[in-house]
């Protein structure tokens, strides 16, 4: 039994309507296993914008920074999109990262057996089910290298770099190494170490950690041939552990094998165990509003939550469990239901899940 507290970003579109059932699911773990949670709302994105005239206030890394764990629906949407560049709502999510020192993406991509149909890969590829973790550098690499514009051979050229320490590849690849450890114990590392220097370190500290943990079978791969390998047999990943910008490409990838954006969690994560949890998809400004937005991604990260942030196993794997005996008993949000099926709204997919948790 524990006190715990988290800051929440509600965000904008749907954010508000998932987050309210995410929080609903943890207060009832909290009843069912004696924890007590509770929750700061803060303001991020264009609702933030909107209300103190900057996507990320310093009140909301302030809560943040105190809290155990951060709980984020989604930012960004139409309102927005004239608002210049650095101050535009998902400019929020990097900030957030970077100040909170949250380099690690950890991102399932999971087919549930009941819903092994809505992935476009051939039925007899994928089989009734699909477990792959994503893990992806998030603080370094291109998106954060040296960039610019400059005189070059052929006139004005521009330029980003590619760069990674030592330390980035060893930081991230212990949170992949851990993760599978837990799982099937199998790691690919991918990167294109026939080609970037940066991955050729990358793969040397990576086949020098492995003779930490003997129990995970480790290989490499080059990005492309990844890439191609999760369509053409995505059932051979356990664990797959790339930089940033492979791993931007790679997850979204993954996700789109499992046919549901709306049922997919994900958890970033720094030094020790704070983190924080939101669902992979945006803000749906095309359904905001109308109560039809599929909770189960935002519902599964608050089980990430407790497993990374809490280590609470058993709390986790009771919502897991409740996701999939609701799925299993055939109820479905609009975007996950069969042509004939009725679909639940948000409100009631989540009711149905906590009855799944008495
Ligand atoms: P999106 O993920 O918001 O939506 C893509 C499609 O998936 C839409 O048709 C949407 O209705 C559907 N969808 C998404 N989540 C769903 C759910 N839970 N249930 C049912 N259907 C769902 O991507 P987009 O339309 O490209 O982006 C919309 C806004 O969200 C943009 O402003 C974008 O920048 C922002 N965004 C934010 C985040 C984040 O906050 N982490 C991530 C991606 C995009």
């Amino acid at each position: 039994m524990g006190n715990y507290q988290f800051a929440v970003i509600r965000g904008d579109g749907i954010g508000p309507e998932i987050v309210e059932e995410g929080i609903a699911v943890l207060k009832k773990i909290g009843e069912k296993f004696g924890h007590t949670f509770s929750f700061t709302e803060c303001l991020a994105g264009g609702a933030a914008i909107d209300a103190t005239g900057h996507c990320l206030p310093e009140d909301t890394v302030a809560a943040a920074k105190a809290a155990d764990a951060v709980i984020l629906g989604a930012v960004g949407g139409p309102k927005w999109d004239n608002v210049p560049g650095n101050e535009r709502p998902e400019r929020a999510l990097l900030g957030l990262r970077e100040q909170l020192g949250l380099y690690a993406n950890l991102r399932p991509a999971i087919i549930h057996q009941a819903l092994s149909q809505a992935s476009p890969i051939k039925q007899e590829i994928i089989g009734d089910s699909l477990d792959i973790l994503i893990v992806r550098e998030l603080t370094g690499g291109i998106y954060f290298g040296e960039r610019g514009y400059r005189e070059g051979k052929y006139g004005q050229e521009a330029y980003d770099t590619e760069a990674y320490s030592e330390m980035e590849v060893r930081r991230i690849a212990k949170k992949a190494f851990e993760a599978a450890m837990v799982r099937k114990k199998h790691l690919t590392s991918v990167d294109k170490a026939n080609v970037l220097e940066s991955s050729r370190l990358w793969r040397k500290t990576i086949t020098q950690m492995a003779a930490d943990y003997p129990e995970v079978t480790v290989d490499h791969l080059y990005v492309d041939n990844a890439a191609m390998q999760l369509v053409r047999d995505p059932k051979q990943f356990d664990v797959i552990v790339t930089s940033n910008m492979f791993g931007d490409i790679l997850s979204d990838e993954a996700s789109q094998i499992t046919g549901s954006i709306g049922m997919l969690p994900s958890a970033s994560l720094g030094e020790g165990s704070f983190g924080m949890y939101e669902p992979i998809h945006g803000s749906a400004p095309d359904i905001a509003g109308k109560g039809i937005a599929n909770p189960i991604a935002t519902i599964l990260s608050m089980a990430m939550l407790l497993r990374y942030s809490l280590h609470l196993e058993q709390e986790a794997c009771a919502i897991e469990e409740a996701v999939t005996q609701t799925l299993n008993a055939g109820f479905r949000t609009a975007d996950i239901a069969a042509a004939g099926e009725t679909a639940l709204s948000t409100q009631e997919m989540g009711a149905k899940i906590r009855e799944a948790l008495s």
